[in-house]
């Protein structure tokens, strides 16, 4: 696509916007009375304003029924999942069935990490990326001291090749393949935090699966980022947050995928709760565990209304818009960005892939000198970007509330600040 970076053209690519008037439908950010350019989505996504509501609905029941909401609320407490599964399963590519919404991430990824990670003395080894968010990776040392066997022996990561940034899908079917007889699971970000490099996660599947390991993604880069089949392309499990990219709010809850073909396994252990416990008879307080067929057989305790609340009004905004036109709005928005970046690109390197199929809103970059310095300048502009050590700026224009005049501002700021 061809761009330009003047301002009559960014207002031309908003107006032409069919998502522009959702912007509207979030709290902008403002400093000092001035609106705030927010490039930060990837880490909280803003608020919709419709989530007050939402909320206010939910402690109206509470107030006036007390614990009867549980069955007489408008939205009664007792099925709250249900009202998400649905439409949270449009964003990942999934059947209702296969997803259910609880929890938080890390606790998630445990709990699906006891169902699918089960080594044996032959096959026991964890693939995942190298430097990984923290979180997955105490995770995923914990699971293997867990389950007797070394962390420092189990786990392979996955290492870009000398003098790159990014993995190439080449070396981690390779490596897959190399381990193939001794590797449990394959357990990686969908969208890595760090670079903002997205995988092919068809194809790691694929090939994980011929080699005889089970295959897991951490998406809380990627849900409402990019575009997800975790059904076709028979990913084992997924996990991710709703607070980045979903915009549910701070702590929010989190999504589990757990594959069709999983649903009635009952060979399948899992560290069970009375939630995940046949619907039909979970009053009844009987003994013996019968879970309901699907992910929400992984549920353990009652929903979590409040972040629930929140995350139905987001997601009914994603619906509305439609993800098929965010993510299309997200390509030549992110384009647009790196089109503005590569005008400085004497002072700074995108480590982000530039091929859209790998990659969602996030770019990544490194400046070749004071990294630091420049972010903190354009914050002083009312740009927020977010820092993340050691040394990397990101933003991420997200489709629903960014728009391409955020972008040009972003460019005439960097042309102030590499001018002076
Ligand atoms: C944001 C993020 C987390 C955060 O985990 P919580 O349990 O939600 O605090 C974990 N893993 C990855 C890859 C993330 O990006």
């Amino acid at each position: 696509m061809h761009f330009e970076n003047t301002l009559a053209f960014a207002s031309q690519l908003d107006q032409q916007d069919q998502l522009s008037r959702f912007r509207d439908d979030f709290h902008l950010l403002q400093k000092d009375g001035k609106p705030v350019v927010y490039l930060c989505g990837n880490s909280l996504g803003l608020q919709p304003k419709s989530v007050k509501a939402a909320i206010d609905q939910e402690l109206k029941d509470w107030a006036e029924l007390g614990v009867e909401g549980h069955f007489n609320g408008k939205n009664p407490w007792m099925y709250y999942h249900h009202f998400l599964t649905e439409k949270a399963a449009k964003i990942v590519g999934a059947k209702p069935k296969e997803v259910v919404i609880m929890n938080n991430l890390s606790v998630n990824l445990h709990l699906m990490m006891v169902s699918f990670y089960r080594p044996t003395p032959q096959r026991y080894k964890i693939m995942m990326e190298v430097s990984a968010f923290p979180s997955d990776q105490y995770a995923m040392e914990t699971q293997a001291r867990f389950h007797g066997v070394d962390p420092n022996d189990a786990i392979i990561e996955l290492k870009p090749r000398e003098g790159e940034y990014t993995l190439r899908t080449e070396d981690i079917l390779a490596q897959i393949e190399a381990n193939k007889d001794s590797l449990a699971i394959v357990m990686m970000g969908g969208v890595n935090y760090y670079t903002g490099q997205a995988f092919d996660m068809q194809q790691i599947s694929k090939v994980a699966h011929e080699m005889g390991a089970q295959v897991g993604f951490d998406l809380a880069h990627a849900a409402g980022n990019i575009n997800l089949q975790l059904h076709d392309w028979e990913v084992d499990f997924a996990v991710w947050c709703t607070y980045k990219y979903l915009n549910s709010g701070p702590g929010g809850t989190s999504g589990v995928f757990v594959h069709e073909k999983h649903a009635n396994n009952p060979n399948l252990p899992r560290f069970a709760g009375w939630w995940g416990h046949d619907e039909k008879e979970r009053f009844q307080m009987k003994k013996g565990f019968k879970p309901m067929e699907g992910a929400a057989g992984w549920q353990l305790s009652n929903a979590q209304i409040f972040p629930m609340a929140i995350h139905k009004a987001s997601l009914e905004i994603f619906d509305e818009a439609g993800f098929a036109h965010v993510l299309n709005k997200s390509q030549i928005l992110t384009a647009y960005l790196e089109f503005i970046l590569e005008e400085f690109k004497e002072h700074l390197t995108i480590i982000t892939p530039s091929d859209a199929k790998f990659r969602g809103c996030q770019l990544s970059i490194i400046v070749k000198q004071d990294g630091r310095k420049l972010f903190d300048f354009l914050e002083s502009k009312n740009i927020m970007p977010d820092w993340r050590e050691p040394d990397v700026i990101r933003m991420s224009p997200v489709p629903l509330y960014n728009s391409f005049e955020d972008i040009y501002k972003v460019g005439q700021a960097l042309k102030n600040y590499f001018a002076s």
